[in-house]
């Protein structure tokens, strides 16, 4: 099975992606990460960086090598979870994943901001966390500075809203006409957002 998972920033994505990978058990790739992973000396590292920290999409040629040579891997060949693809229709001249079903996991832009607000990263462990939904003694045992993304500060946050509601909102009406979407309300919490994806899986 080939799914793939649209929504705004910090829609829920990456938690509904682990959740899924561990449901049907194929792995969730979130390009992202890919990207923010690209080793240094890696020919694109620079360029990938630069669009990166300025909140832009990385060149679509580039980023297509980047996933098909992931979804190479003998891991995928059951299917995989693709988190981050297909933010503008223009993406599937470059690799069409051939999907079954495509979620979309749907926020105010409002509540993205308040979320990415919140975002850090953990500087020695390099987990993210959400200080809005920490205690003051969680943010204190850390065991290093929380630091924010170059690519969460809000100027950067912004303009990847403006991307997606742009680019990407054609890309969930495409999979709509087809019939392959499924919709669901991703202000719930985890839990509530998951019980509804599944219910609507098996419809
Ligand atoms: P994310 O972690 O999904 O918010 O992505 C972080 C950044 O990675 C984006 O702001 C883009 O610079 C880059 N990126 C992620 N996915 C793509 C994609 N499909 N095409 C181009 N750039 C991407």
């Amino acid at each position: 099975m080939i799914i793939i998972i649209l929504g705004p920033q910090a829609s829920g994505k990456d938690t509904q992606g682990l959740k899924l990978q561990k449901e049907f058990n194929i792995p969730l790739i979130p390009v992202g990460d890919l990207l923010r992973k690209l080793p240094e000396d890696h020919p694109e590292y620079k360029n990938v960086r630069k669009a990166m920290n300025a909140g832009e999409l990385v060149d679509y040629a580039v980023t297509a090598k980047v996933i098909k040579d992931r979804l190479s891997l003998p891991d995928c060949a059951n299917g995989y979870i693709l988190d981050g693809w297909g933010r503008i229709i223009e993406q599937f001249d470059f690799f069409d994943p051939d999907v079954d079903l495509a979620i979309y996991l749907n926020i105010p832009r409002a509540e993205s901001l308040r979320r990415i607000s919140g975002r850090r990263i953990c500087e020695p462990t390099g987990e993210i966390v959400n200080i809005l939904t920490m205690t003051p003694e969680e943010i204190e045992a850390c065991p290093g500075p929380l630091v924010q993304r170059e690519d969460d500060k809000e100027e950067a946050v912004n303009r990847r809203l403006d991307i997606f509601e742009k680019e990407t909102k054609p890309v969930i009406e495409w999979y709509r006409n087809q019939g392959k979407l499924i919709e669901v309300d991703g202000t719930k919490d985890p839990e509530g957002v998951f019980a509804e994806i599944m219910a609507k899986i098996k419809q």
